[in-house]
């Protein structure tokens, strides 16, 4: 019965009640609230879409991320009036002109830097290309603003199990050394993996009250 292959793993989640609210180019624009923000990095391609519809139980939420014209914008999306998570442009397009490049890095680092309901950082880096020049730039620039930073490793599938906790372990020692405190994990939306983990870090950043069936099996970031 291969509908129930995942019934472990997919557990109800607040998360799954997000909605897509606005796609906004500006810090301006940004909803006024009194809540907490969590926001997805990564470059394009690393995986944050599929990261972010696996981890709100949804196809298509992050699809609008995805339609022309809105890849260079901050995506918003809501849980509920006092929780939000954020889908931040994503970075190193090869085919973007430079200029163009700028004006969202801009809006990537202004908002990073200047929204004070940002809780928490999740970085989503391909695991065949993770700490790539850009993903170095991003931790190295928002480390010191002490908030808590968590790396997805995606498409870890893509690897054997061995050479994904190989790049798991090496990944660990690095931060521990260069970014204590900063945490990485496996993800993979393709196999519903590292969904459990996942969760902890983002419910301990929104403020939410992990489901009963979770928190026993997820290691405490
Ligand atoms: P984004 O540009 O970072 O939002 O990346 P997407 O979520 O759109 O994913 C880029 C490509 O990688 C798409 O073709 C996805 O189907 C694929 N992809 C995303 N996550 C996974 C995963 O966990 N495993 C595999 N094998 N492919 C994935």
């Amino acid at each position: 019965m291969p509908q129930f292959k995942f019934c472990a793993t997919y557990v109800m989640s607040a998360l799954q009640d997000a909605f897509f609210v606005t796609s906004v180019k500006s810090l301006q624009q940004l909803p006024a609230h009194v809540g907490v923000e969590v926001a997805f990095a990564g470059r394009s391609n690393a995986g944050k879409s599929s990261a972010i519809n696996t981890l709100t139980r949804q196809r298509r939420l992050a699809y609008v991320s995805k339609t022309p014209g809105r890849t260079q914008l901050i995506n918003f999306f809501q849980i509920d009036e006092r929780r939000f998570l954020i889908d931040l442009p994503g970075y190193g397009y090869a085919e973007v002109p430079l200029a163009l490049k700028k004006e969202w890095q801009q809006l990537l680092v202004s908002y990073l830097a200047a929204r004070t309901q940002l809780n928490g950082l999740v970085v989503i880096m391909d695991i065949r290309q993770a700490f790539s020049p850009l993903d170095m730039q991003l931790l190295e620039w928002f480390y010191p603003s002490g908030k808590p930073m968590h790396i997805l490793l995606t498409k870890a599938d893509k690897l054997s199990r061995g050479a994904s906790l190989t790049v798991l372990g090496k990944a660990q020692n690095f931060l521990q050394t260069n970014f204590p405190g900063v945490s990485v994990q496996l993800f993979s939306s393709l196999k519903k993996q590292g969904i459990a983990e996942a969760e902890t870090v983002l419910y301990r950043w929104l403020n939410l009250t992990l489901p009963q069936a979770d928190s026993g099996r997820s290691s405490r970031k």
